[in-house]
């Protein structure tokens, strides 16, 4: 026995019940930056999500969204809430005088319509994006001009992986 080891420690057990019977299984992604370029579902010119959790009954999803244009990506209201979590890269909002930045995590607020952009001399961006409810897509008065939620992200998913060959039945290991 090893001082160090510290397997030794009394509290080293683990819980003797079984997981509740309705508690879905976990969801475990080794490699989030995917090492298969076919995981990342294209939205956009240069613009790729990979989906992580697909919360279908709960009505969010966890995503990493990579940009590897200069632009304007989308200009939306939320609301709910969003956890975002930069990876790579930097990105801002039209309406904002911050940045978020490599290792930076941003908090959107519900009622929050902004406009995301990347600027010119960003090779690469990827944002972990926690997204409740909707993604509304806005004109810049507000007129709605289409959405995403869970659904329609699972439906893109679904769409990529049958005609890249990974199979549309690959996107359901996201889906809980
Ligand atoms: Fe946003």
């Amino acid at each position: 026995m090893t001082a160090n080891d510290p397997s030794h420690d009394p509290e080293w057990v683990a819980y003797r019940h079984p997981q509740p019977a309705e508690s879905p299984p976990e969801i475990i992604v080794p490699d989030a930056i995917p090492a298969d370029d076919r995981v990342w579902v294209p939205v956009g010119n240069r613009v790729w999500f990979r989906p992580l959790c697909l919360s279908a009954s709960r009505g969010y999803w966890v995503n990493l969204l990579k940009v590897q244009s200069a632009g304007v990506l989308s200009r939306h209201r939320h609301p709910q809430p969003v956890h975002g979590y930069v990876l790579k890269g930097r990105w801002r909002y039209l309406e904002h005088d911050w940045v978020a930045t490599e290792g930076g995590y941003v908090y959107e607020a519900p009622g929050e319509t902004h406009t995301l952009v990347v600027d010119t001399g960003v090779p690469e961006m990827i944002t972990m994006f926690q997204v409740n409810g909707a993604m509304i897509y806005v004109d810049p008065d507000g007129a709605v001009t289409g959405f995403d939620d869970v659904f329609t992200r699972i439906d893109k998913c679904r769409r990529h992986y049958a005609s890249n060959g990974l199979g549309a039945a690959y996107v359901d290991r996201f889906i809980r």
